[in-house]
């Protein structure tokens, strides 16, 4: 194997250390962002479930209050009707009458505020309904996630050091300035620091190759960077395996 292929197989070997390694961080990164999304959520479900729990309470409130008076005006139309039976046809049976009439009157409007009411409350309640069996499992999952997060931790850190282990035994087989470049662009620039060229195309950036510096690629000679993202860059058919 050529100088050149075996630098490229080190430095990709360090690369696949590094990838490990930076999923780790991801996870690191994204484990308590998902508990603290998914608290988000949680919350805003409990304070909407609040919400329809207080509605349904005032409707139930608001149908006691109509029962309560139109039990109250029935009793007393009741009561009327003993008082008129002893009344002659006066002035004084016809003011009653009067008065019934119109007590008669509000209570049917109750009658009809409570059908609405209870029409409202149906829709309340299946609202509810919906929304609780939503609310139950964000909160059963945000139980697990919150209970598993740092076990989650706790295995990321330890995948860490064993990594770090790795990178330092890769590490000491990459030459000190092709590591010291690849160190170079790994702290300037976004994941991946050694990428393929394939169809003249850097995988990295995914901008073409200037056709000289192509040539001088597949050559394979030395270790190149890509004259765009200054990513290091191997031609895909040097590196079959890696080219993916
Ligand atoms: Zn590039």
């Amino acid at each position: 194997m050529s100088l050149y292929l075996k630098q490229l197989e080190q430095l990709v070997a360090l690369q696949r250390v590094d990838h490990e390694i930076f999923a780790i961080h991801q996870e690191l990164k994204e484990a308590p962002q998902e508990v603290e999304a998914l608290e988000k959520r949680f919350n805003d479900l409990e304070a909407q479930r609040l919400r329809l729990l207080d509605k349904i309470t005032h409707i139930k409130e608001q149908e006691k209050r109509l029962n309560f008076e139109i039990e109250e005006d029935a009793q007393r139309i009741k009561k009327r009707k003993s008082q008129m039976m002893t009344l002659e046809n006066g002035r004084d049976y016809h003011a009653m009458a009067r008065e019934m009439d119109n007590m008669e009157k509000v209570n049917r409007s109750r009658e009809e505020e409570k059908v609405l009411l209870m029409e409202e409350l149906t829709r309340q309640d299946t609202a509810f309904k919906e929304l609780d069996e939503t609310y139950q499992a964000v909160k059963a999952d945000l139980e697990e996630k919150k209970n598993n997060l740092q076990a989650r931790i706790d295995t990321a850190n330890a995948a860490l050091e064993d990594l770090n282990q790795r990178r330092l035994i890769a590490s000491r087989d990459v030459p000190a300035p092709v590591f010291a470049r690849y160190e170079f662009i790994r702290q300037r620039l976004d994941h991946p620091v050694i990428v393929a060229v394939k169809d003249g195309i850097c995988s990295g950036c995914h901008i073409a190759i200037p056709p000289q510096a192509f040539i001088e690629l597949q050559k394979g000679q030395q270790i190149l960077s890509c004259p765009n993202c200054q990513r290091l860059i191997f031609w895909c058919e040097h590196f079959l395996n890696e080219a993916e």
